[in-house]
């Protein structure tokens, strides 16, 4: 089944071919389908968002199976901000140092015990009639004082894994992939996808 990854993102597209490498996708970017532009994500939630990215790709291939995702942190204390404005946070043009000390500053009178938070990802996959549907996928864990770990992308340096005593950028990218928001949107999707195609 031909399935377009609609995101300009290389370390999504990275990750979402490694979930997807044992089933039966060939997986393209959206640049495999001539599709370059950039997407005003203005919706106002992770699924809407998704939906967006992969409806503006779906014309540039109509006989594919389109798939988007959105994603971004959750933290409690903050209402779930920065959550859909994750890559804006602290300005569209900053890096993850300056964002993680955006949020320090943000959580600097929350006790460092209630610095929960969680990773979100919506998946939508527009069908090649037009049709569509969304999954959601998440990972909880807390935001820690101290960037750890080379892997990973985004906030994964911050994101602290009480289970597994690791943050998520110390995770070999296998183990990532088997606990992250995005691993579990995207293998609900791929199950949903591969049941209602047999
Ligand atoms: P999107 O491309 O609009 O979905 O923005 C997602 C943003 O959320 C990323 O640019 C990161 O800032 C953050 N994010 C989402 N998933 C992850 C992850 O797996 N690790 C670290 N940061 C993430």
């Amino acid at each position: 089944m031909k399935l377009v990854v609609a995101t300009h993102n290389r370390d999504k597209i990275k990750e979402i071919k490694a979930i997807l490498k044992d089933l039966p996708f060939e997986v393209m970017s959206q640049k495999d389908v001539g599709f370059d532009e950039e997407v005003i994500e203005d919706g106002v939630s992770f699924p809407a968002n998704a939906l967006i990215k992969a409806k503006a790709v779906h014309p540039y291939c109509p006989d594919a199976y389109v798939m988007a995702d959105d994603s971004g942190l959750c933290v409690d204390a903050l209402g779930g901000a920065p959550g859909i404005y994750s890559s804006r946070f602290a300005g569209e043009e900053t890096d993850y140092p300056t964002k993680f000390k955006y949020l320090w500053d943000l959580l600097a009178s929350v006790d460092p015990d209630d610095w929960t938070a969680r990773f979100i990802c919506a998946v939508a996959v527009v069908r090649p009639d037009g049709s569509a549907f969304t999954v959601l996928g998440e990972m909880a864990g807390c935001i820690t004082d101290t960037p750890r770990g080379q892997n990973g992308f985004g906030y994964d340096p911050i994101f602290y894994l009480p289970n597994l005593l690791v943050t998520s950028a110390e995770l070999p990218p296998e183990l990532k992939n088997m606990c992250s928001h995005r691993g579990v949107a995207v293998r609900k999707m791929a199950k949903k996808l591969l049941k209602e195609t047999k």
